[in-house]
């Protein structure tokens, strides 16, 4: 498929902090898959004729008036099944509500039931404009093949506990040595500890040896709730960053979600082992875990992007939502109005994700050779009305319904705000009639 999109405001996300031209009106050129050209309109003038005479039957040409475009968003942190979960359980704190409510809802869940809320959030999620999702769930092939069934792109992690590892290695394995993966472009795969407080160290050190043996990361909690913190140092004498890296996960690629509380020291760990962090400002904040320490992660040249978390602990899986949220919680735990500007924030949402899994220069950016994962907004919004600065308007005021069109890997997949190819009234469906036969097990 060859796309051409000429005349949108365009915000690469290649410029840094300081850089003071961030966007321009321009044209991208879109070739199997990946970006071919992008530059202000008169710059790219002979890229798009050349463009448009490699492809004169098969090019497919968006108009980009009124139309904000800029790199999909990348989700750090999820477990997308869990929209059968969106508002089962709320107002409880961490633990009870994991034992009491969440658990047992899951323990009843079937693959199906796993694929179809997977199907549900991942349009959601593609209709706010994110394009990239890192999902951590068990029955992960049911996510896996969501996820392809969709378009979205997914780094796909199969989870345990120390209870049910063996489980856990046998579906891993499944997954790791899948053929038809390896071809994929879109479908990444990672294995997931549950925490520390649930993973004993022989599990993790079994887990680490299928890193090993198939060259793959690792996808965690970490230093989510206080009680963590205190769990961990009864029983290891330890904090959780320090238990892990001396467990030896952190010599494997590693995102670790949350990280409410990290000292300097563990500060210093995850920059010596460059493990990159998905924060939940959302997530955190209703289960009264805390406030990350986003801009001392910063300081320490880590990469930290945003993450949703299940849309059980949220309730939704709306980016934009945990940019401004993010932005403005930096802002008041600091005392300091200037942290985690709006193009930081940004930043944090695409090109920092990507470096988050191993993708930097790939995903997070509109450049020649990435990939054609992107998003147009519709600016004709009042909320989005004046504009001094796209940068401002996008952190502070765009929400998910203005997202108007998306491509992952070249392919449209969301056109006039709308999925291309897939019936949200039957995914609805699908998941109500999910929640009534769980709900009937119960
Ligand atoms: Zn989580």
């Amino acid at each position: 498929m060859h796309i051409l999109i000429v005349g949108a405001t365009v915000l690469p996300m290649t410029a840094s902090s300081a850089d003071s031209t961030k966007y321009y009106t321009g044209t991208v050129g879109i070739s199997d898959g990946r970006i071919v050209f992008v530059g202000p309109t008169e710059a790219v003038r002979e890229d798009e004729s050349h463009f448009r005479q490699t492809h004169p039957d098969d090019l497919i040409i968006l108009d980009g008036k009124d139309q904000l475009l800029m790199p999909g968003l990348i989700n750090l942190h999820n477990h997308v099944s869990m929209t059968l979960l969106r508002g089962y359980a709320d107002d409880m704190a961490l633990m009870p509500w994991l034992t009491e409510k969440i658990w047992p809802f899951e323990a009843k869940m079937t693959a199906e039931e796993i694929y179809w809320g997977a199907r549900l959030g991942i349009a959601e999620m593609l209709l706010g404009g994110t394009t990239t999702f890192v999902d951590m769930y068990w029955h992960a092939d049911e996510v896996i093949r969501a996820a392809r069934e969709s378009g979205i792109r997914g780094v796909i992690c199969p989870t345990f506990v120390g209870s049910n590892y063996d489980t856990f290695e046998q579906e891993a394995l499944r997954i790791l040595q899948d053929p038809t993966l390896k071809n994929d472009p879109r479908i990444r795969v990672r294995l997931a500890p549950h925490a520390p407080y649930t993973c004993p160290p022989d599990t993790l050190r079994k887990a680490m040896s299928l890193c090993e043996r198939f060259g793959v990361g690792i996808h965690t909690h970490v230093s989510e709730t206080q009680d963590e913190q205190r769990m961990i140092r009864e029983t290891y004498g330890k904090t959780p960053a320090e238990h892990l890296r001396d467990v030896g996960l952190f010599e494997y690629p590693t995102l670790a979600a949350h990280c409410v509380y990290l000292s300097e020291s563990d500060l210093e760990i995850f920059s010596r082992y460059n493990v990159a962090i998905a924060h939940n400002p959302h997530s955190n904040m209703k289960l009264a875990s805390g406030i990350a320490p986003v801009t001392r992660m910063r300081a320490h040249g880590l990469a930290v992007g945003f993450g949703t978390d299940g849309p059980s602990s949220n309730n939704d899986l709306d980016m934009w939502e945990e940019m401004r949220t993010g932005s403005l919680l930096q802002k008041v735990s600091t005392g300091d109005p200037c942290a985690l500007s709006a193009y930081e924030t940004l930043q944090m949402a695409t090109v920092d994700g990507a470096r988050a899994i191993g993708m930097e220069g790939e995903l997070g950016i509109i450049a020649p050779g990435a990939r054609a994962d992107l998003l147009l907004i519709d600016t004709r919004r009042a909320h989005l009305t004046p504009c001094h600065d796209w940068i401002a308007n996008l952190a502070y005021s765009a929400k998910a319904s203005d997202v108007d069109t998306v491509i992952v890997e070249g392919r449209i997949l969301v056109q006039d705000g709308s999925l291309c190819g897939t019936d949200l009234t039957k995914l609805r469906e699908e998941a109500s009639r999910c929640v009534t036969s769980i709900e009937s097990r119960l």
